[in-house]
């Protein structure tokens, strides 16, 4: 089922039935041309005429698990005084259309019977008005419901209420704690669970490593079967190599991890090199193949990072473009562009690939292990974003960076993990001076998926900070932002 948008069309009882009737089917034209660009189901409610009416909708949206945002339009004018508990009740995200049915003026013809009918501009600023009165978390989009521009805005802003949706009420599982002594990855678990909905909780590594052992080899043969055909299977792992075993210890465990997760219902893991428990390999290939189907990630304990992940996965469903658990790694300060290199020790999702992916295995130095099977590839060229999130204390901080993924200079054949390359906006120097400055954090979500204004809308219906890097921002600018913020959000946040 597509997620739903529901459309509320204000006006009142003033213009009596015939026009109300007009009002309705003009709404109705507005909201077909908003469902050409859209890729939810638009839901039109009946025109809204009293107080009663509007508690009454915004009391059923916001107890409707399938609606994820209300698009408010005041068709003609709507007392706002009606709308004050309604909007009070709302407990969905709310974008403001500022739009009317007729392009062009018709200058030759208008009456006063047409500028009694579309009168948007003025019943708008009475909506605008009470809106910003009452502190209501809200987009506001102004624009012609044709202009494929204004349905784009309202699709990011769609795609960032269902990452919202997603993160309500979901639950995290927590493999083994945070890896020991790392300050970014820490943070209140109960302000989280308020902030964005998400249950962290913590589980025994070996709660795991029960349900990896007890995977019958019928579904590990299935998934040998599965890589085959999706990755190019390095000299070795394939049926009768010498490291084949190593390849089905790894679809073990990614059998496992996904039982576990189904089972309890999870959306979103961590795991911690630092705590294995039985498990014979870090999980690599099998955390790989769990983002891409939607779960959220995040290594060494990373929580926070992880149920940021699920909710942008969330938000690109369908675009098909990737989005990935990332590592700032290190640099290329020159010759030429210079950029960043950002990979994980194995987990980087392969949605972002640019080419089939090849399932590897090599030594890895950290975690003690046996050698773990990893998806390698390079990540797609093109614009994407990278997010992070970090918890300051009084608050969680978001801060997300523009960039452009490139091909690598030149091949890597000696790195065994999958990678990203990357040119931040505006330059290499002024990106990680400001990312410094906000306290980023070094894992973040990188996306090819969503832009930064649906992320902006995501901060937004979250009432969470989010400091941008992009190709407007200088480095003295941005650190006066990151203090100004500091006094804001002491004096205003709940
Ligand atoms: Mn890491």
């Amino acid at each position: 089922m597509k997620p739903q948008i529901w459309f509320l069309t204000g006006s009142q009882h003033l213009y009596g039935p015939e026009t109300l009737q007009q009002v309705a089917d003009q709404s109705r034209e507005i909201q077909q041309m908003l469902a050409a660009g859209v890729s939810f189901e638009i839901i039109g409610k009946p025109v809204l005429t009293d107080s009663g009416a509007i508690r009454q909708v915004m009391i059923d949206a916001s107890a409707d698990k399938n609606c994820v945002g209300v698009i408010a339009w005041m068709h003609t004018f709507s007392p706002a005084k009606m709308w004050i508990t309604g909007l009070d009740l709302l407990r969905k995200p709310l974008l403001h259309l500022h739009t009317q049915l007729n392009q062009a003026l018709p200058w030759s013809s208008i009456d006063m019977d047409f500028m009694n009918l579309n009168q948007a501009a003025h019943g708008d600023r009475e909506f605008g008005y009470i809106q910003t009165r009452i502190g209501v978390a809200r987009k506001t989009i102004a624009g012609h419901a044709s202009d494929p521009a204004v349905a784009a805005r309202v699709e990011g802003w769609a795609r960032a209420a269902a990452g919202v949706a997603h993160l309500q009420g979901m639950r995290l599982a927590r493999f083994g704690d945070n890896m020991r002594n790392v300050a970014v990855t820490e943070g209140d678990k109960v302000e989280a669970e308020l902030v964005f909905g998400v249950s962290v909780n913590t589980y025994g590594v070996n709660d795991l490593v029960e349900v990896v052992d007890a995977v019958e080899d019928k579904a590990i043969d299935a998934l040998v079967e599965e890589y085959s055909d999706l990755f190019t299977l390095a000299p070795g792992l394939a049926k009768g190599g010498d490291r084949h075993e190593s390849l089905r210890y790894g679809a073990r465990i990614e059998a496992g991890l996904r039982q576990f997760l189904t089972e309890g219902d999870f959306g979103a893991f961590t795991t911690n090199f630092e705590d294995l428990g039985g498990l014979r390999q870090l999980p690599g290939l099998a955390v790989q193949r769990l983002m891409a189907d939607g779960y959220g990630f995040g290594g060494e304990g990373d929580w926070k990072t992880s149920a940021l992940l699920a909710a942008v996965k969330a938000m690109g469903t369908g675009t098909g473009a990737g989005t990935s658990f990332m590592e700032d790694y290190t640099y290329h300060f020159g010759p030429g562009e210079q950029k960043i290199l950002g990979a994980h020790m194995l987990e980087v999702c392969p949605t972002i690939a640019a080419a089939k992916p090849s399932l590897e295995i090599h030594p890895l130095g950290i975690g003690g292990r046996e050698d773990p099977v990893r998806l390698v590839f390079d990540a797609k060229a093109g614009d994407g974003v990278v997010i992070g999130i970090a918890d300051m204390g009084d608050r969680f901080r978001l801060v997300a960076n523009t960039i452009e993924v490139t091909a690598p200079d030149e091949p890597l054949p000696k790195l065994p993990v999958a990678r990203a390359v990357w040119k931040p906006a505006p330059s290499l120097s002024t990106s990680a001076e400001s990312w410094l400055t906000a306290g980023g954090p070094h894992h973040t979500v990188l996306t090819q998926a969503v832009g930064v204004e649906p992320l902006r809308d995501f901060a937004t219906m979250l009432h969470t900070e989010l400091l941008v890097i992009d190709e407007h921002t200088t480095t003295h600018d941005f650190a006066d932002r990151v203090r100004w913020n500091q006094a804001y959000y002491r004096q205003f946040a709940r």
